[in-house]
């Protein structure tokens, strides 16, 4: 599918319209950035790497009966998806400690959170995603009653499906960061689902193979996101 005018350029990807009104083409780029996108580079194959993987989730999540907005791939760097209205609101599953949850509760890094524990953040990099409650999420209108509950119930059944998918090749989903957005009144996974936006690390070592890499100037961000694709078995050429 040819893409047409540049709607929203985010972080990593950006997002074009299509002659079909109800969808849209992501073009995953290289760049690569954390803490709010006060830090940016450039990484070679990124792209490529991110948009392949993406769509070997979306593919598993989707067999599994989660409804995503994934279509199919494009091009080495694109894909098409459903045009959704998305909702301003980061879902984050955690079944081990790390990240903010550490710093925020003093909570030491690597110890199992069971049960696994669920937050909500909203999306708003200028104020760093500050954490929200459901209070927050209804009284300014973010998500009504039945979004907040199939969010949390959909987010949920991704930690299921993949924790066992990343388990049998030898990784820990250590956390994760999904977004949704509203398809004709049907609540549908958006965004992506890729190293940049979980935790990963490997099961024996406890090797971070996720953006942490590049947050924490360990070096080797694309060929660890590579290892990550190329254990499940994603093709990549
Ligand atoms: P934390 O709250 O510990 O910073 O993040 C929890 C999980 O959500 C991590 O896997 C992290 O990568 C993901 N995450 C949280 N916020 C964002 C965000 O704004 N962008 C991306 N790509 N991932 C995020």
């Amino acid at each position: 599918m040819e893409k047409g005018e540049e709607l929203y350029s985010g972080k990593a990807k950006s997002v074009y319209k299509t002659a079909d009104p109800d969808k849209l083409v992501l073009f995953f780029r290289n760049d690569t950035s954390a803490f709010d996108g006060e830090k940016i580079e450039q990484l070679d194959r990124k792209g490529e790497v991110n948009n392949k993987f993406n769509a070997f989730i979306m593919q598993k999540l989707a067999q599994a009966g989660i409804p995503t907005h994934f279509e199919e791939i494009s091009s080495s760097q694109e894909s098409v998806v459903k045009k959704l209205e998305m909702l301003p609101i980061e879902c984050v599953v955690r079944n081990i400690a790390a990240g903010s949850i550490c710093k925020r509760l003093g909570i030491e890094e690597g110890i199992d959170i069971n049960p696994p524990t669920f937050e909500f953040f909203l999306k708003d990099d200028a104020r760093h995603d500050p954490m929200i409650n459901e209070f927050h999420i209804r009284s300014f209108g973010w998500a009504n009653d039945e979004q907040i509950k199939e969010m949390q119930r959909l987010t949920f059944k991704v930690n299921d499906v993949l924790k066992k998918l990343f388990l049998d090749a030898g990784m820990l989903l250590v956390d994760y960061k999904l977004e949704f957005g509203d398809f004709k009144g049907q609540l549908l996974l958006g965004d992506e689902f890729t190293p940049d936006g979980c935790r990963l690390w490997d099961a024996e070592t406890r090797k971070k193979l996720d953006k942490d890499r590049f947050r924490q100037g360990l070096g080797g961000v694309v060929e660890a996101y590579e290892e990550v694709a190329h254990r499940l078995g994603v093709k990549l050429d």
